[in-house]
């Protein structure tokens, strides 16, 4: 079956980019020198969502360019066994050069990987930093890896671009499947991936979640997952009035502040930008937007911010300097910065009962939007009984899963809103009930409960385990800086978001109080404005005059 190719008229319902983002794309593959031979094997007579959405998706990119040859063979044809394809749908990439298989499509956040892996085979390089293309060239055994994703999980495409990063640097070396979890349940179950991302090299287990590019290439080399990426080489230097750590609601917000006001900033983010938010399912208190998805509002924030501001993605600040300007040493690069801001944020709290680390992404989840998919028609638990829990649980309930609230108190600390739904929805709730321990081989197959009323113990059968019981301040640089705690352990700073060393401030959770997302963004807010205004008259200069 050869579908021609004819880039032309794209038949009303396709996908098509909105048109500014149509032209630009199409002006990004006019300078691709190299054209993209896309094959796609199907499943003979079935019509999946995947191949769907392959074909669409390649028709609307074809319709911006004639670089794209797309062709598509039932599983069974000669060439797929020329090319050891022996299952559908599965998408190969210029199978002449590379070695990228994909196991999905271009289905929601996947669309991102889809783009960046199309343009990367366009260019015929990677575009990978110097750091990360020292550590690939190392590598001389084969790496066959493997990226679990799903298309509901944002940060999925950072670690499957990692993966596809490499595979067109070192063909030679590197070969990748990309394997969406809905398309492939059987390989998710054979590798027990279930949380997304999760990267194999080998059949070994590399990465849970995704990591910046140069850990990923680290993790590679290594075969076994890496934390903490040592640079090897000097790298760029940048130099700014303000360097923001974090890429939350605070540190955009921040970021778009401080350059209205003037200031030059960067924002340094290394996970995912929006932090908690991109993780909430819907959000329903922002001012403006009746309910959106967490993601779509994180969209929305970095699109405005990316108007005014640099965004350093993927990148880690590694150690920060104290000094006249302070040194900002990241997993890339260098900065120097006037003053810093640190907005970053809080990490999902852990039970800490027996089962719960040795199971996490084997049913144990801190994602409902992430992880739910692979739940449905199952039967699992969501812990807490806070917005983040009754939340997740309304989700989890609404996509088809069986799922209990469990609580360890009779009533609810979730807004009272929130609560009714909860009720509306008939989600059963197990009062005064504690986890004790997480059970499970492979896999979650029970949790141990106590009522803690009656000291009564029991089993529960369960695949899951998704765990919403708030979150810690992540305070480990400011710790390592010397910035002031306070007793609840989150900065102790003043009204002006000042914290205890001068030129350094705070904003958003990592201050504790309220941790709503128009409160971490008024707070990103209230600090860009007064590091303006100490920039103009800087207080740590006063206060020096005074004393001496
Ligand atoms: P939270 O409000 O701190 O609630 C945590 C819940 O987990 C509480 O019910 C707590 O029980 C329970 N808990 C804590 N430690 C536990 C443990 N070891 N074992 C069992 N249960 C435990 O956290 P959150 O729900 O994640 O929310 C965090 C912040 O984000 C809040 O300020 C929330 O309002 C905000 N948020 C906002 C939105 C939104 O605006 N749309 C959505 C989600 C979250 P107790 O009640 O007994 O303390």
């Amino acid at each position: 079956m050869l579908e021609p190719n004819q880039p032309g008229q794209v038949p009303v319902g396709q996908p098509q980019p909105p048109p500014d983002y149509a032209n630009q794309i199409g002006e990004i593959f006019k300078k691709l020198p190299n054209e993209i031979h896309l094959f796609l094997f199907s499943n003979p007579g079935m019509d999946d969502v995947f191949s769907q959405s392959i074909r669409q998706a390649v028709r609307a990119f074809r319709d911006l360019t004639s670089k794209i040859i797309f062709r598509e063979y039932p599983v069974d044809h000669e060439m797929a066994r020329e090319w050891n394809v022996d299952a559908g749908p599965a998408l190969l990439f210029e199978p002449d050069h590379y070695n990228i298989r994909w196991y999905g499509g271009p289905l929601g956040e996947e669309g991102r990987t889809f783009l960046e892996l199309l343009i990367y085979i366009g260019l015929g390089k990677s575009n990978l930093s110097e750091q990360s293309l020292h550590v690939l060239r190392k590598i001389q055994e084969p790496r066959q890896v493997k990226v679990f994703v799903s298309p509901t999980c944002p940060y999925c495409p950072q670690q499957a671009v990692n993966a596809v990063k490499a595979a067109i640097e070192r063909p030679e070396v590197v070969s990748l499947e990309l394997i969406d979890i809905q398309c492939r349940p059987d390989l998710a179950d054979q590798y027990s991936a279930h949380s997304v991302p999760q990267a194999y090299a080998n059949d070994a287990l590399i990465a849970m979640g995704a990591q910046t590019e140069e850990l990923f290439m680290a993790s590679l080399d290594k075969l076994e997952p890496q934390t903490v990426f040592i640079p090897e080489i000097e790298s760029e230097l940048v130099e700014v009035d303000l360097v923001i750590v974090g890429g939350g609601p605070a540190g955009l917000t921040a970021g778009i502040y401080a350059e209205r006001s003037g200031l030059n900033a960067a924002i340094i983010e290394k996970g995912a930008l929006g932090g908690q938010v991109a993780l909430t399912p819907t959000v329903e208190n922002y001012p403006g937007l009746t309910q959106v998805g967490g993601k779509t509002l994180v969209d929305i924030m970095v699109t405005h911010a990316l108007e005014y501001t640099t965004i350093f993605p993927g990148e880690e600040v590694i150690d920060i300097t104290i000094g006249s300007p302070f040194e900002v040493k990241t997993s890339r690069r260098r900065f120097l910065a006037k003053t810093i801001l640190l907005a970053t944020g809080a990490s999902h709290r852990h039970l800490d009962v027996p089962g719960e680390s040795r199971l996490s992404g084997r049913g144990v989840s801190y994602c409902a939007t992430c992880d739910g998919m692979l739940f449905q028609g199952k039967k699992v638990i969501v812990v807490g009984g806070g917005n983040s829990a009754v939340t997740e649980a309304l989700y989890l309930k609404n996509i088809g899963i069986d799922v209990t609230l469990v609580h360890r108190r009779d009533s609810l600390r979730a807004q009272e809103f929130l609560a009714k739904n909860l009720e509306e929805n008939q989600i059963p709730v197990l009062w005064n009930t504690e986890v004790q321990e997480i059970r499970g081989e492979e896999r979650v197959a029970e949790v141990l409960l106590k009522n803690n009323q009656t000291d009564d113990t029991s089993t529960l059968p369960i695949d899951g385990v998704f765990v919403a019981i708030g979150y810690e301040p992540s305070v480990e640089l400011a710790k390592k800086l010397g910035v002031a705690l306070n007793e609840d352990g989150f900065i102790q700073k003043d009204e002006n978001h000042r914290t205890n060393i001068p030129g350094i401030y705070s904003a958003g959770d990592v201050e504790g109080g309220y941790k709503q997302i128009v409160t971490a963004a008024g707070q990103g807010s209230e600090a860009a404005m007064s590091i303006f205004e100490d920039m103009i008259n800087p207080y740590w200069t006063k206060e020096k005059e005074t004393v001496s």
